[in-house]
Parts: structure tokens; sequence; C-alpha cells
């Protein structure tokens, strides 16, 4: 048996241990072909069913109308930065960002590098990011209103969606994506590398309305146009292969085994609030990120003495805990616990936590 730890990465972060060993099991031979599915071809019947499989699970997860295509990009949720506002602002108009930390402010610099015309609606920089601005004025001619749901390195999340008065609202969803049930309705295009709750890395997923598909001028390069990969089934060129069975995988994992988005949103705040319940009873940890904001699947701490936190991580390590490092540019700690991570995992976290706490506090 493989020795495995509770990880808590923030991305690429842990998967189902299943579709692990499904993807170990039909690793040389894929249902009978005597291949290995990272050996056969994109245009091969294997393949296609892989894909259309993803693509059908996807929207039946979120509930999807007619309206909607998945797409399967590449480049990371960071190429969607250019590729948004390149294909959804046209020159004569303006789209809205809301800017609550570091991956909101890359997404703002690229639409500027590109020379698309942003304005700032909303900022939480003000207080380091640890809220989500409240009350805000769209402009009702904005081409879209960009939001990112969930602060990966902040730990805040958007508890429900603004209303934005009609105009499309454009989420970068890369790190809860599937994590909670949400109204699609207002949502012109939402994005997500899928190394967080998805997958691994080297697929992004796209899931874009009919009318934002339309607004996508011709005269752009090839592989930067959303309408490239909604008229061949992401198949353009050659997909990332691999990234999208193992996606596939992790599809069937949460219709079959968890039941759903509901059942699976149920889990998540479970396991938040355990960890939070904890945090908040303790004068030794404390969380950074406003209450009413706060994410349930980045959950960012400190301990009251900072200089402990290196001791802290090394030794949760050391006990098979692993990834609680903050961020490089926040520091302090945190803890991912996306869709793939168990209630048992963050129970070992907490009975941890309180055994530091016994020992150093
Ligand atoms: C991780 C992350 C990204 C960057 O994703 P890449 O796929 O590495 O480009 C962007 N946005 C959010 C919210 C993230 O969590």
């Amino acid at each position: 048996m493989a020795k495995r730890i509770f990880n808590f990465n923030a991305g690429p972060a842990a998967l189902p241990l299943s579709v692990l060993e499904e993807i170990q099991a039909e690793f040389l031979d894929y249902k009978g072909c005597g291949m290995s599915i990272t050996e056969v071809s994109h245009r091969s019947s294997w393949f296609d069913e892989v894909i259309n499989d993803a693509v059908l699970r996807v929207k039946r997860l979120l509930n999807l109308g007619e309206n909607y295509k998945v797409l399967f990009l590449h480049g990371g949720a960071s190429l969607q930065f250019t590729m948004v506002p390149l294909n959804l602002i046209a020159d004569d108009q303006v789209a809205d960002y809301v800017n609550t930390g570091s991956w909101s402010v890359k997404a703002i610099k690229e639409a500027e590098i590109i020379g698309k015309k942003v304005r700032v609606v909303a900022s939480s920089e003000d207080r380091d990011f640890n809220y989500i601005p409240k009350d805000i004025a769209f402009d009702a001619d904005a081409a879209y209103v960009h939001i990112t749901s969930n602060n990966t390195i902040r730990g805040t999340q958007w508890r429900s969606f603004p209303d934005t008065g009609g105009v499309p609202l454009v989420s970068d969803m890369s790190s809860d994506i599937m994590g909670r049930t949400f109204d699609v309705a207002p949502f012109g295009l939402i994005y997500a590398g899928a190394q967080k709750n998805l997958g691994p890395s080297g697929v992004t997923v796209a899931i874009i309305r009919q009318d934002m598909l339309e607004r996508v001028p011709d005269n752009l390069p090839t592989m930067l146009k959303y309408t490239t990969y909604a008229a061949k089934n992401s198949m353009f060129n050659t997909p990332p292969c691999f990234a999208i069975y193992v996606l596939q995988l992790v599809m069937k994992w949460l219709e079959e085994t968890i039941g759903g988005i509901a059942n699976m949103e149920e889990i998540n705040r479970k396991k938040a609030e355990l960890l939070y319940n904890y945090l908040d009873e303790s004068d030794f940890y404390r969380g950074t990120a406003e209450k009413e904001d706060r994410s349930i699947m980045n959950i960012t701490f400190r301990l009251a003495d900072e200089s402990l936190e290196e001791t802290f991580i090394a030794e949760a390590l050391a006990n098979g805990l692993g990834g609680l490092k903050g961020h490089r540019s926040v520091g302090g700690c945190r803890a991912s616990i996306y869709n793939a991570s168990s209630l048992e995992a963050v129970q070992a976290l907490v009975s941890f936590m309180a055994e530091f706490e016994r020992k150093h506090g």
C-alpha cells in the first residue's frame, strides 16, 4: 500500500483516492484497446467518449441549459485573463472589474496590456483583501462584470453574487467551481483552471453562454478565440487528453459517489465549519478573513505567535498533514479543503492543531 498523507495543497491539489486507483487500474490497457489513454488518438472513439462524457457531466452537475457550451482550453486560468477581454470587450466598450486580491489584480493587468478599457468598480485592497466589497454600483453599459468568486490566497469567497442589473457576470471560479450550488443564469462566462477542484493541471474549463460566443470577433488569432473551441468540441488542435480524462473521472465521482454538488456543498460546509469553529475558539490561532466573507475552500490563518508558524508547518507534515504553508506572497498558514479532501482529513488537522496548541501554548 502506498503511504499517503492528508493533502491540503492549494493547487495542484488532492484528487479522490478512488479516481487515482481507477486511473492506475486502466492505465496500461484502456477499456480493452491495448493502449493507455495517453497513447490513443484524440480523434479515436475512445477519446471521443471521454470528452463527450466529460462535457455532459459538467452540464448535468451545474444544471446548464442548452444556451451554454462547455469548453476545454489550454493555458490555465491565467490565459483567460487575456482571452476574456480580448473576446468580450468591443472597441467602444468598457468592462467592470472587482478587485478582491492577487488573481483579480492579474486579470485587470492583462486586460490593460492588450489595450482594453477596464474600470475597477470596487476593491478590498484597503484592508489587505480580507473581505468582499458590498453595495457596488455597476455601469449598465459595461461589457461585463468580472469577479473572482473565491480568493485562493486571501481566503475570501463571494457568499452571494452581486446584482449587476443584467450586465453579464464573468467569473474566475478556479478555486470553488463545483464546491457549492449556484444559479448560472446571470453568468455569461465562467472559467476555472482544473487543478483545484476539477482534476489535474493542464486543462482549463470555460462555460460560455451563447450571447457571449456571438460577440467574439472573427479577426482574432485562432487559438485565442472561444468560437474556435466551440465549433470543434474543444478539438481544433490536440487537447490536453490526459487532463480531460482525469477530469471526466472526477466528474463521475462527484455525480455517482458524492451524489452531486448539493451533497458536496453539505460536506464542504461541515469541513469548513469544523475548522473555523476551532479557529474562533482558540487564542492560539486566528483566521485572517472577515467572518461573513470567509471561504469554505481555502482557510487562511495565522498563529498568535507568528514565529511558531514554521515549526507548525513542519510538525504538521511530520504528522502526515501536508501543504499548510500560506501563499508565498502573504505568508502564514492555509488549509485548502477542496472537494477531494475529506472530513476525516479536516478532523485530523484539528486534532493536530489542538495538540500543537497544548505543546506550545
Ligand atoms: C490558481 C488560480 C489561478 C491561476 O491558475 P493557472 O491555471 O495556474 O493559470 C487563477 N485564479 C484563481 C482564483 C486561482 O486560484
